[in-house]
């Protein structure tokens, strides 16, 4: 179960059924368990490896992943206009990131507050 979070989720008309709640063939559809919507959480988030360490957020294997540092391509640091190694800011350092997946669908029935 999800608490619903306008912030970061939109409800959408599931794309496999186009709202009908019905596949091709009448039955159910799968995708949105017959609703015709989904949820979906929208917002990419970025977290740093010290968010996890330190509790900030909780690491959630279903939605985030652990990927390379883009700005510093996982090195950790960064080379200066002087030809200096900085710390990469982006990850402080660690060369990895969190990525939250910014696609990530619910059915509406995964959803605390369309069940109450
Ligand atoms: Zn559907
Ligand atoms: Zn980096």
């Amino acid at each position: 179960m999800f608490n619903y979070d306008p912030e970061s989720m939109k409800i959408k008309i599931c794309k496999e059924c186009k709202g009908t709640g019905k596949s091709d063939g009448g039955e159910v559809c799968g995708n949105c368990g017959g609703t015709g919507r989904i949820v979906v959480r929208t917002n990419a988030t970025e977290y740093q490896l010290s968010d996890i360490e330190n509790s900030v957020v909780d690491f959630d294997p279903d939605i985030m992943k652990v990927k390379l540092c883009k700005a510093c391509k996982g090195l950790g640091f960064m080379i200066d206009n002087q030809g200096n190694k900085v710390p990469c800011v982006e990850c402080s350092g660690t060369g990895r990131i969190i990525k939250c997946d910014p696609k990530t669908e619910f059915m509406m029935s995964e959803i605390e507050e369309f069940n109450s």
